[in-house]
């Protein structure tokens, strides 16, 4: 039997439903197929993908946690909370999600804006052709459009040289409460988790902040494993987990076969000293 720090679980995930190129199926048979034996599909803001990553899962026979990723603003920057094991058909939470996806077609049309006036026209259209939900538009899909112009090489220069901070196609939004997110999950049903700790610009005294008033409001987890850390942040934040006490996740954040770096599936087990998120599920 797999020992519970060598299961292979990837629980942060992206679908069409979200910015993710494939479907909640083709997801599920690239997990089956790369070893996967625990699953969440966390889309962005959204749980329209639930039911089908269920289905497809169980056909074959993979275990499956509900998952979502909210988009939250927490000292004027966007961190973002996965939540997992959540019931999908929870009313709380699918009236916050709609809430926090509101203002994503509004935003759009400003980021368009502002790449016209660098010359880059047609952006919102472009964008939109790219989001499988509409209700779901996402900077990602604008940096597919603006790879496909030619404008930059790949994804990543567009998150060099557009829509970031001081670069043309940026535009701020405030998303979800930390509070609220974190009560919805819970309400729920689900656990909370920090997604990808490494990619924050706050300071080390904001960090202790994040950490402390997330596990004060019923936050328990944080992701350690992810796509989006180096090997040197794998350590870093193993330690965090132990110093705060929080539960440990693993998850590729895996998007596109070519634009995605780590593979559904492939990345490191989580450290033997850690205590992993699903044992919250056992
Ligand atoms: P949004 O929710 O519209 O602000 O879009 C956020 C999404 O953009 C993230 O979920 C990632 O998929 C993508 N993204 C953000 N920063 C980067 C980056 N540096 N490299 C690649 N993708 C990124
Ligand atoms: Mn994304
Ligand atoms: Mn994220
Ligand atoms: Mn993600």
């Amino acid at each position: 039997m797999t020992s519970i720090s060598t299961l292979n679980a990837d629980l942060h995930c992206h679908s069409v439903v979200s910015d993710g190129t494939l479907t909640p199926e083709a997801l599920a048979e690239r997990a089956k197929a790369n070893g996967v034996n625990l699953w969440a599909l966390t889309d962005h803001d959204e749980l329209g993908g639930q039911e089908r990553a269920r289905d497809a899962a169980s056909a074959l026979k993979i275990d499956y946690l509900s998952g979502v990723e909210i988009s939250v603003t927490w000292m004027g920057q966007t961190i973002h909370i996965v939540g997992l094991g959540i019931d999908a058909k929870h009313t709380g939470i699918i009236e916050g999600l709609r809430r926090t996806r509101e203002g994503r077609g509004n935003r759009a049309q400003l980021m368009a804006e502002q790449l016209q006036k660098v010359g880059i026209s047609g952006a919102y259209e472009g964008a939109l052709h790219y989001a499988g939900n509409h209700d779901l538009i996402s900077r990602t899909h604008f940096a597919r459009f603006l790879v496909e112009q030619g404008v930059c090489k790949d994804t990543e220069q567009v998150f060099k040289n557009y829509l970031v901070e001081d670069k043309p196609g940026y535009v701020p939004h405030q998303w979800a409460s930390l509070d609220d997110a974190v009560a919805w999950i819970k309400a729920a049903g689900g656990v909370a988790v920090i997604a990808h700790p490494g990619r924050y610009k706050f300071t080390a005294m904001q960090m202790d902040e994040l950490y402390k008033h997330f596990k004060d409001i019923g936050g328990l987890g944080i992701e350690v494993i992810t796509g989006s850390h180096s090997p040197d942040q794998y350590k870093t934040f193993g330690k965090i987990a132990q110093q705060y006490g929080f539960l440990a996740s693993r998850g590729s954040d895996f998007h596109d076969p070519a634009e995605s770096h780590i593979d559904l599936g492939v990345l490191p087990h989580l450290p033997d000293h850690l205590t992993p998120i699903w044992s919250a599920f056992h």
